[in-house]
Order: structure tokens, then sequence, then C-alpha cells
């Protein structure tokens, strides 16, 4: 199989996956997770004009000429707290003491505010004018029936919620997570917990990755570590395949004795995508479909692991999330520090950048990834570039 480019690789990802599916979950479990639907206001919010403090409900014409000297009598006619309905209409000259957020009644197009009156028995003095709607909500003044709430596409956030509870939805059509199953090979890894015996070493792709795709919003399967033998770890894979919308796994990809995802691929039955993407690192990454599950084997070196998660199966993630974005973003920006290695195929660096500009960690070694957690970008080196200078002009892949 060719090599191809990355831009080839997710594309190719991207045009065999299944489109995402919907389903509707309850609201209190809404957070987090992506609209599938526009979803409108069915009603006016609030649903009934109210008043905006705790005061009197009046008649603004019975206010007029009113001073503190000379006070407008107005007759207490009763009472009215959030959540009461006043059946009754107020008729001119008299009042009725209301709460925040209690339905205007009927007759009333003013309040006034409880510590400006004076009562006596059932007589409540207003000692200044009030104007027609002062104090005043109307109804649907917050939403307007009809009023797109959520849109398709957006993030269900807590403010989101607020809303939709504010129109009663119980119920919220989003967009189901994306279902990976992750897997690492490698007979030398041990998890933490276990002491290491010479020859080993910590496994720690399982918990960038696993760790990644929860931040993203997926259902994760861990599954482990799977033997460097190929016909037992197909038969996991092949087991998961069914749950599963994407196989992930790390490691086994390149051409050592036990870099047995070759024959995984083939022993499952799968189709072959692609095989080799044109960068470094993580240049032997194997994009193969296995009925409605996607596959992805990733280079096991952990900053390869790490890069090729990124830049090839987010973009895939965000389409089986119902993203309607699924490229990553990306800058101009002007280096920092200089890169002091050429680059004779395409290159990804590990960057912090902020603001157009760009900054490179000490270590670049595909092994390491302790230099790669605070960053939050990569430069992308195009092929055939030479040493790169303080001050070049680069592009920055965002994450
Ligand atoms: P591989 O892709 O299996 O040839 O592995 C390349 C390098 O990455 C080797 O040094 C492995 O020991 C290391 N490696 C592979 N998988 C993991 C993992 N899950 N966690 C940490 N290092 C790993
Ligand atoms: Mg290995």
């Amino acid at each position: 199989m060719e090599d191809i480019t990355l831009e080839q690789a997710v594309e190719l990802l991207l045009q065999h996956s299944p489109q995402p599916q919907k389903e509707a979950v309850p609201l209190t479990e809404a957070l987090g997770r992506i609209v599938a639907e526009d979803i409108r206001a069915s009603f006016d919010n609030p649903p009934f004009d109210r008043s905006p403090l705790d005061g009197y409900a009046l008649i603004a014409a019975d206010t007029k000429g009113a001073t503190a000297a000379k006070p407008a009598r107005l007759r207490l006619a009763g009472e009215e707290c959030a959540g009461d309905f006043y059946a009754d209409r107020v008729h001119p000259g008299e009042a009725v003491r209301i709460m925040t957020g209690g339905a205007m009644p009927q007759g009333t197009d003013a309040v006034i505010r409880q510590e400006d009156v004076t009562v006596a028995g059932e007589e409540v003095r207003i000692p200044y004018p009030l104007r027609h709607h002062e104090n005043y909500c109307f109804a649907g003044e917050d939403i307007r029936r009809g009023a797109v709430l959520v849109t398709a596409g957006e993030t269900i956030t807590a403010a989101r919620l607020a809303v939709l509870a504010s129109q009663g939805v119980a119920s919220v059509p989003v967009w189901r997570r994306p279902r990976v199953a992750v897997a690492s090979t490698g007979d030398e890894l041990v998890m933490p917990g276990t002491p290491l015996t010479p020859g080993k070493i910590y496994n720690s792709n399982l918990f960038l990755v696993a760790g990644r795709l929860r931040e993203l919003g997926c259902d994760v399967a861990v599954m482990g570590v799977v033997p460097d033998e190929a016909e037992p770890a197909a038969r996991r894979l092949v087991e998961k395949s069914a749950w599963a919308d994407l196989l992930l796994t790390t490691g086994g990809v390149s051409v050592g004795k036990k870099d047995i995802m070759h024959d995984v691929v083939t022993y499952m039955g799968a189709e072959r995508l692609f095989q080799g993407v044109q960068m470094k690192p993580g240049y032997p990454a194997i994009g193969y479909r296995l009925k409605a599950a996607m596959g992805l084997a990733l280079s096991g070196n952990p900053f390869a692991a790490y890069a090729t998660f990124e830049l090839i199966a987010r973009p895939l993630l965000a389409k089986l999330a119902g993203r309607r974005e699924t490229a990553l973003p990306r800058r101009r920006a002007v280096l920092l520090d200089a890169f002091p290695k050429e680059s004779r195929g395409r290159r990804f660096v590990r960057a912090f950048y902020e603001e157009g500009r760009v900054r490179l960690p000490e270590q670049h070694a595909s092994g390491s990834l302790f230099s790669a957690a605070g960053c939050n970008a990569f430069v992308d080196i195009p092929p055939g570039t030479g040493k790169l200078e303080k001050g070049a002009e680069v592009d920055v892949v965002l994450l």
C-alpha cells in the first residue's frame, strides 16, 4: 500500500465512517452533549406579565400628582406571592401586595417598591407618581415563542441547560457519544500498581488515549493490553467491534518482530484504508474498517501516539460526535525558539502557541511525552525544510 498524506488519511476515515446517530437523553444527563437538532421555544418566557420586585401592584393613573406630603391613598385589596395567582380584577383606587415573580393582577400596570410606601391598616400610601409599566416585566421578555434556544451542533453548557429547563424541555435530542474501544499492544507493558521488572515499562499510552477520549466526550471501553500475538489480539478486537464505532490501538505497527498489527488487521478480515502516513512522528499508522466499526492502529511511541491521535483520530471522532467542524484550527505564527533539525519529510513538532507566537520545548524525541504535557499545538513543518531559525514564520495546528 502506498503512503498517503495526513489529509488523505483523514479524508478516507471521514468518507468510510458511518454517520453519527441521534438519541434522546433526559435533561439531567444532557450536560456536555452535542445537540442533534435545533430546539425552539414553545412558549413565551416568562409566561405571564410579572413583578420584578417586592411591592404593591397598582394602576399608575391612580398615583398622578402624588407627593410625600400628599400621597395617593389606595385600598389594599389583597396579596399575591410568587406562584400564587390573583384571580380578581383590580379596580381604580386599589392596590395588591405582590412579591417578586408574582403575576401582575388584571387591571394593574405598575409596581411600587415596598420600602417606598406606608401602610396603615387597609390603606397604602404612595408618595410619588408611577409611570404606566413602571417596574413591570412583560411576558416573553426573556424568550419569545419560536426562538431557537440551542442550535444543532452546539454543546450543552450549564447556561444552555438552564435555558432548556426554563422552557420545560425534559428530553434533549443529542448525538450519541462515539464509542471507542482502546487497547495497547506490547509484552513490555505493565499497568501502574504492578512492580516493574527488568525490561518492562509502564503503559502510559492507554491512559493518554483513554483520557483524551473522555475529555472529548467519548464513551470509552478500555480493553487493556492485548498480547503481542496476532490471532488472540485480533479475536479480542473483533469481539469489541460490534459495540465500537472505533477500535483504537497503540503499538505494534512498525517493522519489528512483534509488530503484529499488520497481521491483526488481516486476521480480523478488515478492509485496510491506509497504511503509512507521510508524517513524523507516527508514520506507520494503519487505518481500517471492520463492518460498521472504524479502526486505527497508531504507533506505540508515546509522542507519536499522541500526535497521531490528535491529527488523525480527532477529526474522525468529531464527525462521529456530530460536530460540524472536524478540522483542527490552524494559525500562522512566529517561532520564538529555533528548531535545529532539518525536516526531509513532513514533521509535527510539539509546541506552545500564544497570540501568534509559538515556543518549543527542549525535548522532541518521539519516545518522550513529558515535554508534550504543557503543549497546546503542533508546528507543521513541510517536507524539505531546513533548520528553522528563531523568528521564522510557521504553520501551527491548535489542539
Ligand atoms: P511499538 O510501536 O510497539 O514498536 O512501540 C514503540 C515504542 O513505544 C517502544 O519503545 C515501546 O516500548 C513504546 N510503547 C509502546 N506502547 C506503549 C505504551 N502503551 N505505553 C508506553 N510506551 C509504549
Ligand atoms: Mg510493541
